[in-house]
């Protein structure tokens, strides 16, 4: 039978608004030593600014309009800066065969021409050329009908309590944190020394992401846990494989949500370190 301190463990829980699925994930929680984070949504915003359209034949509103109406189908975080930086409702009956690459972008047709939005590796995958952008932040190319068209700059901003989210969880005995993203290298490395998390993976697939956690998995000891803490739908993979998976439940996906063994309610970081914190004090009372 299950003790009853395990529920008050739930309920004390969820009134700090972290959503325990199951008494037994209390227990897996108050074992964990290792975190590993997705970047965006988890520990950034995922609410993106844009802050610079390049472009080379056509104009910057015209880029901005193509790239909004190219991803007017798309629930990712890219997406909606693009809609709220074009700010004009969208006629989806100019947007045609629609194709979401996940952790690469969107190929659409729009008024009859195909429009390619999204990074690098959509760009190497459809053989276009285009302008390499070393300036920080996600940078979106786009390519019309093959021919590259330019770039959108947008910049993500960190959740306020990240950093001391990290700090949080290493007073609280974790042994490593870990990032794991598709963004690019130099983003992801700054954010993650910005953060002092301990180590950090990037241009990831969301397959990548299943075999860098199946590797640290290989690499601790059985009693040591590994939390995954992710938002979006790609996540969910990752979600189910951890020991423990941890999603963010005001912006996150439902499928983020539905494969987590634990919800944080506000999106909040630091509430990773509270949940482990109240696990081992629900198991404290148990044994
Ligand atoms: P993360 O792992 O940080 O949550 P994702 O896996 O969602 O990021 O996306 C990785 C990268 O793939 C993004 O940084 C972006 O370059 C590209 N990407 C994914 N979806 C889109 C989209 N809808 N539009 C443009 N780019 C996208
Ligand atoms: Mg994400």
């Amino acid at each position: 039978s299950i003790p009853l301190s395990f529920f008050a463990g739930i309920g004390g829980a969820s009134n700090a608004g972290v959503l325990v699925k199951g008494s037994n994930y209390l227990e897996t929680l108050s074992e964990t030593k290792y975190v590993v984070f997705d970047k965006t949504g988890t520990m950034t915003q995922g609410v993106f600014e844009v802050s610079g359209v390049h472009h080379n034949e056509k104009n910057a509103d015209e880029i901005l309009e193509y790239a909004a109406l190219a991803e007017s189908y798309s629930t990712h975080p890219i997406s909606k800066s693009l809609q709220k930086a074009y700010g004009k409702p969208i006629d989806k009956t100019r947007v045609s065969d629609v194709e979401e690459i996940s952790g690469n972008g969107v190929i659409a047709k729009v008024d009859g021409v195909t429009v390619a939005v999204g990074n690098t590796k959509l760009m190497d995958h459809l053989n276009v050329d285009y302008m390499d952008c070393h300036s920080v932040g996600t940078v979106v190319h786009m390519a019309i009908d093959g021919v590259y068209a330019g770039h959108i700059l947008i910049s993500d901003l960190m959740k306020p309590h990240a950093k001391e989210a990290v700090e949080a969880l290493k007073r609280a005995g974790i042994k490593k944190t870990v990032m794991l993203t598709g963004d690019r290298k130099q983003v992801a490395e700054q954010v993650a020394a910005e953060l002092g998390i301990d180590e950090v993976y990037s241009e990831l697939l969301p397959a990548d992401k299943v075999v860098k956690v199946e590797e640290l998995l290989g690499k601790k000891k059985e009693k040591e846990k590994l939390a995954f803490v992710g938002d979006g739908i790609n996540d969910a993979p990752v979600l189910s494989r951890a020991d423990i998976g941890i999603a963010m439940g005001a912006l996150g996906s439902d499928a983020a949500i539905e494969a987590a063994d634990i919800v944080l309610m506000d999106d909040d970081p630091l509430k990773i370190s509270k949940a482990i914190r109240i696990s081992r004090k629900c198991l404290r009372i148990v044994y």
